[in-house]
């Protein structure tokens, strides 16, 4: 395989709008206010009026947003409008999760899931339309790559769900953590991802705290530091194996970036930002990545991360059942495989925990997120092809 099997490392544009109008779900407060004062002539405090309808009340439509006078509100009527993507299909899950196909535009759509947990409810965010970097247990990879979403589409993502949380009559349900965690790497999606951040923690905006925003990235080495300069949120790294021969195998990307250079990383990332730990994912396969040996490379590498970082509890390990899809060559972990692997991290002194699988009768669990992808890659096509040619055809 090359050394990264994905036809662009560089972040894309997002595809400019078939609507010239601006769409105020782009802007972040900072673009918000200049674009008030600025381009319509306003007071700044006007733009805070606008995010609040919009962010806090899901309003949509400028003639409903009735503390802006009449004048200003035909002037946005002319220039602009609140467009979040639209939902295509909403299927609620038997456990209580929720999915949402949402359009982005013809042919492409992507998911967001929801899932509600006690006194949580997390939300799953998509940040590209397909995605380039190849994972080999991930369904997003068998689809190819279109493009980045536009902010508007990522905070759009958020708003749907917030806007039909707001119409359901429990009133325990919530949306209180986000997780870059859909279809995508977001770190490729870079402004547009960090502009949305920006939107899901700003009180004018969702108002999480930093820590209920998680980014969850493959390992793009240099986009990490990027990251911590720019914001502050949770960091999630997709690792699976702690070794680079088998990591190199499922995550085409550990080519580029490897383990070493990966967790030197995110050490740098906790020292620049306020954030106490990484969370380290950890996709258990049968037989691939499940094995004793595995869990004692794990546990090594966990605890010379966390004495680096001079705290026992730097590294969290998220252990993810692989969750399968057609096509795939994977299977998942037994329930004895996945508890004695989790007990090894423990006895290390390792925090780990085992993510349930949720939403698992719609399709909406860890990688199995489907969008539409108009797919500029070969990678659907070759991808079908090996799913006619035989079962096990897509190794
Ligand atoms: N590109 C980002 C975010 C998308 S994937 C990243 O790589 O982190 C979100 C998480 O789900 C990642 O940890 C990913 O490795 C995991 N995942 C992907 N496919 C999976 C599958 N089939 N079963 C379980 N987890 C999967």
């Amino acid at each position: 395989m090359s050394t990264l099997d994905a036809p662009a490392l560089k972040p894309l544009p997002a595809t400019p709008a078939v609507d010239a109008r601006v769409n105020l779900l782009d802007l972040d407060r900072p673009r918000m206010e200049a674009f008030f004062e600025e381009e319509l002539g306003e007071k700044r405090f006007r733009a805070h009026q606008m995010m609040k309808w919009m962010y806090h009340r899901h309003v949509t439509s400028f003639a409903d947003m009735t503390d802006l006078g009449k004048a200003l509100r035909s002037k946005l009527e002319d220039r602009c409008d609140v467009r979040p993507p639209k939902v295509m299909f909403d299927k609620p899950s038997t456990d209580g999760t929720h999915k949402w196909l949402l359009g982005m535009d013809a042919g492409n759509a992507v998911e967001t899931v929801l899932i509600p947990d006690k006194n949580r409810g997390t939300l799953c965010v998509s940040s590209q339309v397909g995605c380039g970097l190849n994972c080999q247990f991930c369904s997003t990879a068998t689809q190819g790559f279109n493009r980045n979403l536009s902010a508007a589409e990522v905070i759009g993502q958020v708003f749907v769900a917030a806007r039909h949380l707001g119409n359901v009559p429990h009133r325990d349900r919530k949306l209180t953590n986000v997780v870059m965690m859909g279809m995508g790497e977001p770190l490729l999606n870079f402004d547009n991802v960090v502009t949305a951040m920006s939107l899901m923690r700003d009180d004018l905006g969702f108002g999480l705290a930093s820590k209920r925003v998680t980014l969850s990235t493959a390992g793009l080495v240099p986009m990490i530091d990027k990251l911590s300069e720019k914001t502050e949120v949770a960091l999630a790294v997709s690792l699976h194996a702690a070794n680079d021969a088998l990591r190199t195998e499922l995550v085409p990307l550990n080519k580029k970036y490897p383990v070493a250079e990966l967790m030197d990383a995110c050490l740098r990332y906790l020292k620049r930002t306020k954030m106490e730990s990484i969370t380290f994912e950890y996709t258990l396969m049968r037989g691939v990545n499940d094995q004793p040996e595995h869990a004692r490379e794990l546990v090594a590498l966990m605890r010379q991360f966390c004495r680096q970082a001079q705290y026992s509890h730097a590294a969290k390990v998220n252990l993810i059942p692989f969750n399968p899809f057609p096509g795939t060559r994977f299977e998942r972990s037994g329930e004895t495989e996945i508890r004695a692997f989790q007990k090894k991290l423990l006895d290390g002194g390792i925090l780990t925990m085992v993510r349930r699988t949720r939403g698992d009768d719609i399709d909406a669990a860890c990688g199995q997120l489907k969008g539409q992808v108009m797919d500029k890659t070969r990678r659907q096509a070759e991808f079908k092809k090996k799913l006619e040619g035989g079962s096990n055809a897509a190794a």
